[in-house]
């Protein structure tokens, strides 16, 4: 039986729509710049180039119902809305934009959290966007909801309420890149495996969230979540086990 030094890390997960299994995390790979007017707010270029690919942390993932805390080292927490796919099957090699969707269990919508602060830092010294958006509780996410119940995904709203007021919304169909497309080009960089979740870019209206700020986000007909930014993070606190 194998030994380890000392008990490895608990799984990251994400519960499932009427499912009482788990959805367990590999890696949480992030899209920039897919929305047309979001790269313009940034003050990036519009292009269909290639993607921006980004990654955080698979423990970044926060389930809906824990506690999201204002995180250190920055004045600037700002939401990012995004519709999260979760792939439940290991891709062979490239991926197909045709078969792409074969890897797909399902949807949920997440929030790419950002230390704008340390990302514009990070971009005027040409540095790595790490710090600014791979931090811990930086991923939360709603329940996922199964593929084969979500149907004319291009045709839904997604969006964000921050204490009641409309922040973020855009059709998904105004994407630049879709799913497919994107699992295709991922998988020419990267090993697709079940597990593997993709937050798919945000539209425009990314600004400040405050601690104490509450926000619901959704996609129509498909999933809604809520919660709360809390208080300064602790380092140092007893982390939290997603399913306890
Ligand atoms: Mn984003």
């Amino acid at each position: 039986m194998t030994q380890f030094l000392f008990p490895p890390s608990p799984a990251a997960c994400v519960p499932i729509v009427g499912d009482a299994r788990l959805f367990p995390v590999h890696r949480i790979y992030c899209v920039g710049r897919n929305f047309a007017e979001h790269a313009r707010e940034m003050g990036a270029e519009v292009s269909r180039g290639s993607p921006v690919f980004f990654m955080k942390p698979a423990d970044a993932v926060v389930p809906p119902g824990r506690a999201i805390p204002y995180p250190t080292q920055t004045r600037d927490l700002h939401h990012e809305v995004e519709l999260v796919v979760a792939l439940g099957r290991d891709a062979d090699g490239i991926v197909s934009i045709e078969q792409a969707g074969e890897l797909i269990f399902g949807y949920g919508v997440g929030l790419d959290l950002t230390r704008r602060d340390l990302q514009a830092q990070a971009k005027e010294k040409r540095l790595p966007w790490d710090t600014a958006k791979g931090f811990d509780h930086s991923a939360p996410i709603s329940e996922l909801v199964p593929a084969d119940e979500v149907s004319r995904l291009g045709e839904r709203r997604l969006w964000l309420e921050v204490d009641g007021a409309l922040r973020q919304q855009a059709l998904l169909s105004d994407m630049i890149f879709g799913v497919a497309e994107i699992l295709h080009e991922l998988s020419r960089l990267y090993a697709l495996k079940a597990g593997d979740l993709i937050f798919m870019g945000t539209p425009a209206g990314v600004a400040a969230m405050q601690p104490g700020d509450a926000f619901r986000a959704g996609i129509d007909g498909v999933i809604e979540f809520s919660g709360r930014i809390n208080q300064a993070s602790n380092h140092h606190q007893e982390r939290e086990i997603p399913w306890a």
